[in-house]
């Protein structure tokens, strides 16, 4: 079995149990081949050691995987990391051509880092590594790998929505951007929709061809190309909500709210997550249907993110207004109908929160795949589950079919799913819930890391430059 070497912005550190099904999975997968993890270390090196010349790669094993990582200067972390990741490339691909920010410093450092990452990597590789390459980050990787002599099969998936030909179009880099996926083998993505956005992307720009499902052939390659949507790990976040804290949680909860209905949202406060459009819905269903009063609580976790970058700040803002708003307008002395809480709620504490809401609202503007969608169901009773409220803008509405499927920016469209999901007769939930988990368990984390990596080991020697 070839080893597995994995690259991303940032690694997971192996001895915090904290992560999530992510980093659980891919660290089995490393486990099993005796592999190697490597990324910017999150630190960024002081003046003097930048002045020094390159960072050193530190490299630390535990187990059988090994931690490569490296500092990176303040000016490649204001470029690469909050420039060209955060200000380009993460708003195009979320949409929102609005808040990005194009500026050719930020172009030069995305590429600098990549090359930095190429040039640390390759001596560390081995021939018959299979080299796995994680998101928008680190497109042009395989690139510079190429251009260092790098002929290792090398596989990239992206984590974030593909836009549109005609939004692709709009950063001023797409052509080489899109051309440096070519240089992979297998290129993955969440859902369909972003597979034919890239499939529609290089045949009209790059006049690619399609040989057969799944491969397509432009600038003398041939790439393998497919979604894979990422699952959880559904036993073990069953398990959370049986754990200690989970079942604290929801006893807590269930006792808190034992005359109400409990709706729950849990997001990162991000543009692309659709909090304002949320909370519009929810005003919406209490103006449409007053039963609601004094009964349906929101609680909306928004953790913190990104607090660097300026968009964050104008909806933190935005966001305060709003809940303020509407628990002033409908708010009584014993009952607030928004909770909104803006800070990080840990990992295992969610199950209980999940299982006490009759509702989960799940309405990004657009989202690669959406984890909580699937983790609110895996911490449902069955025989009494909650419901869910799913934006026909996340990748998870291809395989959730059976959530309530809404677009978040019609409100009162949301407000009528919202109110309905609330109103589900228990046969339907029951049913709807049976079949929403049967999705989420044949598809789950350790399928998507397995189906990947067999596809990426069965793809190769396709490449005649
Ligand atoms: N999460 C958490 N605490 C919070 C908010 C979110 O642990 O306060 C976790 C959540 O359980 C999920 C992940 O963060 O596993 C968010 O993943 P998702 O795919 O929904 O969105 P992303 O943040 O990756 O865009």
């Amino acid at each position: 079995m070839s080893r597995l070497v994995v690259v991303s912005n940032r690694t997971a550190d192996p001895r915090k149990t904290a992560a999530g099904g992510l980093a659980v999975a891919v660290r089995e997968s490393l486990q099993q081949t005796g592999g190697l993890w490597f990324g910017w270390s999150g630190k960024i090196r002081s003046e003097t050691d930048a002045a020094a010349g390159q960072p050193d790669v530190r490299v630390q094993t535990t187990g059988s995987v090994t931690l490569a990582t490296l500092d990176l200067d303040q000016r490649d972390y204001d470029t690469y990391y909050l420039g060209y990741a955060n200000d380009v490339l993460w708003p195009v691909f979320h949409y929102r051509l609005d808040l990005a920010n194009f500026d050719v410093r930020f172009a030069a450092g995305y590429r600098r880092v990549n090359q930095l990452f190429a040039r640390k990597l390759m001596p560390l590789l081995r021939p018959d590594d299979l080299i796995w390459v994680h998101d928008y980050h680190l497109i042009p990787l395989a690139a510079e790998l190429r251009a260092m002599g790098c002929t290792n099969r090398i596989g990239f998936f992206l984590h974030i929505p593909m836009p549109p030909p005609l939004i692709m179009a709009a950063i001023p880099e797409h052509e080489w951007l899109m051309r440096s996926l070519f240089a992979y083998d297998l290129v993955g993505f969440q859902a369909e929709a972003d597979v034919t956005h890239f499939a529609h992307y290089v045949e009209s720009e790059a006049q690619a061809h399609r040989l057969e499902p799944g491969r397509l052939r432009a600038f003398q390659r041939t790439l393998r190309v497919g979604a894979y949507p990422i699952g959880i790990d559904v036993d073990e976040f069953a398990g959370l909500a049986q754990g200690k804290e989970g079942r604290e949680m929801f006893a807590r909860m269930r006792e808190e709210y034992s005359r109400r209905r409990l709706l729950i949202g849990v997001d990162r406060l991000d543009y692309s997550k659709g909090l304002p459009q949320r909370v519009h819905a929810f005003r919406e269903l209490l103006a449409q249907y007053p039963e609601n009063h004094n009964s349906a609580t929101l609680i909306q976790i928004a953790s913190p993110s990104r607090e660097d970058v300026g968009a964050y700040d104008d909806l933190r803002r935005q966001m305060d207004s709003l809940c303020g708003e509407i628990n002033g307008d409908y708010g009584e002395l014993d009952w607030m109908p928004v909770r909104y809480i803006h800070r990080n709620v840990a990992r295992k504490r969610l199950p209980g929160l999940y299982r006490a809401s009759r509702v989960a609202l799940v309405t990004p503007l657009r989202d690669g795949m959406n984890l909580v969608a699937k983790e609110f169901i895996a911490a449902q009773d069955p025989a009494d589950p909650g419901m869910l409220v799913l934006s026909r803008f996340a990748g998870a509405a291809e395989q959730l079919t059976d959530a309530l499927l809404v677009n978040p920016y019609d409100a009162q469209g949301t407000a009528q799913a919202i109110q309905r999901a609330l109103t589900m007769p228990l046969d339907e939930r029951i049913n709807r819930h049976t079949r929403l988990t049967q999705r989420i368990r044949e598809h789950d984390v350790h399928w998507w890391c397995a189906s990947f990596l067999e596809a990426l080991e069965h793809s190769g020697q396709e490449h005649d430059s």
